[in-house]
């Protein structure tokens, strides 16, 4: 017996022990394979020669034996040979970029389950045994694949006529918990394939029972096993938007792209243009747990008149719309078309250009419309919406700038840039924002408090990356964004002014010799009116901020940049005469008073202080007088 792979056992065990209450999923994850492996081998079939399929023979049969508690999956479509039923069945097929977090396995059960494509193994939260028998297309041998679990699985060569695939399932025991039999039930079957699998475009076929009134009787009724189709075979993208259920596009989107939640937004359209196409496209309610790593793949399903020709299409969604999950199908594509010609192919280009500008008034209007549902979106993945405003030197700016959100202080909650520029005055010219990690740590910052009096309204930027894309845009409306902890905001009246260059012109020695103490650390020391209750604060000087500074020296490379930073001090602060006083009479506490004032002023700013051990005694030596 072969082991399956770490991951995969792992994965198992949880299936088999599963307490998700959606155990009957695994029905319509299966066929969904069945489909896949059938569209694979009729899109062969239409490019190559060589192999032939006859289009009306495709289907899925599906058949029961109560007595022996078996139900059985099989298709004719593409098979597999040993290699593959190794791969693909013996372990997980994005392992890869499985990153269990043990403490989840216990209790969110769903999620694991809803996050990677498990399809296959879901069939172990209702069976005993699995077989799988399969016999890829144009190979002579045939191949069982069997397995009772984690234990493992056993791979032996054996007989099958057609190619394809067959799965068997040993349906367990019925539990006090769990009603197994219900899927050894033909009317409960038809009933799941109905409410998973209906748009399959393959026929799903069922030997069922039917109450019939006997040939040339008014009214005796007998019971006639016939094989039906159990599904309606129209893909769902081509049916009438207004007679789908919400039901509908859920449970498709939950099942063609391993989601475990609902979608947030559903957008289903249909163009007749320059290029005809049907788009069903969903924007997430959550992103996936890869989505900001570089293992997520972004892309739409692309089929050509209902066949898939590609499985996640990414020159149909710009990167910064990548989290959108969808479908598109039109008539006007060739099926013969290769990934290279693809990525030239002008009706390709012109439904991506559709497609990007259909989301985009979707967000837009969700902002518009539904403003909470557009903020759970913004918490997933606005982040995105700024890497799109950043990346390319700021060449979808435009298009994007009017879709992301800050924190303002003056409404306290999330609004747009164009929000926060009609509510300004009439003769206001800047737009304030400051940078912090946290809303309380921003209005803790000195700075924000006195600008804040002034009855100016700031965004609080709080990600890292925020800052990179206000200076992205550098503008909005006309109006500048600026940093309120840099040197240029200039809140003063002229009167205000002169009386500031007086008191640092008077002081101008005093300061200087603070700048001397601190040994080139800074670029200038001064009074200034920026604070209200605070002693000290630090500015930034020139185009890199101090927050900047943090984010790109947290990153890993040897570059270190340093901003160019100003001690500032309070002039209507106590401390003010204080430091007066004492550089006229007491130079050594004068030095004292200046470093401790320094490295409050680092602090404050989320900066280390590099002679800790010197400060805090500094401290305590002022404590203790
Ligand atoms: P996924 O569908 O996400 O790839 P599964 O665990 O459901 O994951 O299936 C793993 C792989 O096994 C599939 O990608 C496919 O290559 C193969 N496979 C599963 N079922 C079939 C089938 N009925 N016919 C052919 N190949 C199949």
């Amino acid at each position: 017996m072969k082991q399956f792979k770490a991951e995969s056992k792992r994965l198992l065990d949880l299936m088999i022990n599963s307490i998700y209450t959606n155990k009957e999923i695994f029905l319509r994850e299966l066929i969904s394979n069945a489909s896949d492996a059938i569209d694979k081998v009729y899109y062969n079939s239409l490019t190559d020669k060589k192999i032939k399929v006859n289009k009306k023979d495709l289907c899925i049969k599906l058949s029961i034996d109560k007595d022996n508690r078996l139900l059985t999956i099989s298709d004719n479509g593409i098979g597999m040979d040993k290699d593959e039923l190794e791969n693909n069945l013996g372990m997980i097929a994005k392992s890869g970029s499985l990153q269990f977090k043990e403490e989840n396995v216990d209790k969110k059960d769903i999620n694991i389950i809803g996050q990677f494509g498990v399809g296959f193994y879901s069939s172990f939260m209702v069976a005993d045994n699995v077989d799988v028998i399969s016999k890829k297309y144009g190979s002579d041998k045939a191949y069982k694949w069997s397995s009772k679990g984690a234990d493992g699985y056993n791979i032996s060569e054996c007989e099958k006529e057609e190619y394809g695939t067959t799965i068997t399932i040993k349906i367990k025991q019925d539990s006090d918990d769990y009603n197994y039999s219900d899927f050894l039930d033909s009317y409960n079957i038809e009933s799941l394939v109905k409410k998973y699998s209906d748009y399959i475009r393959y026929p799903i076929k069922m030997n069922v029972t039917r109450r019939e009134l006997k040939k040339g009787l008014k009214d005796e009724y007998e019971d006639v096993v016939k094989e039906e189709t159990l599904n309606s075979m129209i893909p769902l993208w081509k049916k009438d938007k207004k007679k789908i259920k919400n039901e509908e596009y859920n449970s498709f989107y939950q099942s063609k792209f391993y989601d475990y939640q609902n979608p947030l937004r559903v957008i289903h359209s249909s163009v007749e243009g320059l290029c005809s196409y049907k788009s069903l496209l969903f924007i997430p309610s959550h992103a996936p747990y890869d989505y900001y790593s570089k293992e997520y793949e972004k892309g739409l399903s692309l089929y050509a008149n209902g066949v898939l020709i590609m499985d996640k299409c990414s020159d149909l969604l710009p990167d910064y719309f990548g989290f959108v999950k969808g479908i598109v199908d039109s008539d006007d594509l060739s099926l013969n078309i290769s990934r290279e010609i693809l990525q030239q192919d002008r009706q390709l280009k012109l439904i991506a250009s559709n497609v990007e500008k259909k989301i985009k008034s979707e967000l837009e209007s969700m902002l518009k419309d539904e403003r909470d549902k557009y903020e759970e979106f913004y918490k997933e993945f606005g982040m995105q919406l700024k890497f799109g405003i950043y990346n390319d030197y700021g060449m979808h700016k435009d298009e994007l700038k009017d879709l992301i959100l800050f924190h303002s202080s003056k409404d306290d909650k999330l609004v747009t840039l164009k929000e926060y520029v009609s509510n300004m005055k009439k003769d206001d010219e800047n737009i304030y924002y400051a940078c912090g990690e946290t809303i309380s740590k921003i209005d803790m910052i000195p700075q924000v408090e006195k600008v804040k009096d002034k009855g100016y309204n700031i965004l609080y930027l709080t990600e890292y990356i925020d800052e990179f894309v206000i200076k992205t845009l550098s503008e909005y409306d006309g109006k500048k964004f600026v940093n309120v902890c840099e040197n240029n905001v200039d809140l003063d009246t002229d009167e205000e002014k002169e009386s500031l260059k007086k008191t640092n012109e008077e002081n101008k020695d005093m300061l200087s010799s603070m700048k001397e103490i601190l040994n080139g650390e800074v670029t200038d020391v001064r009074f200034t009116h920026r604070l209200k209750n605070h002693p000290v604060c630090l500015v930034s000087e020139g185009p890199v901020s101090i927050e900047m500074q943090k984010v790109i020296n947290a990153m890993p490379n040897d570059e270190n940049i340093n901003a160019k930073i100003i001690l500032e001090i309070n002039d209507s602060h106590p401390i003010a005469e204080k430091l007066k006083e004492l550089y006229k009479n007491n130079s050594d506490e004068f030095k004292n008073y200046t470093k401790i004032l320094y490295s409050q002023s680092r602090l404050i700013e989320g900066l280390s202080i590099e002679n800790p051990t010197e400060i805090s005694n500094l401290i305590c030596e002022l404590l203790s007088k």
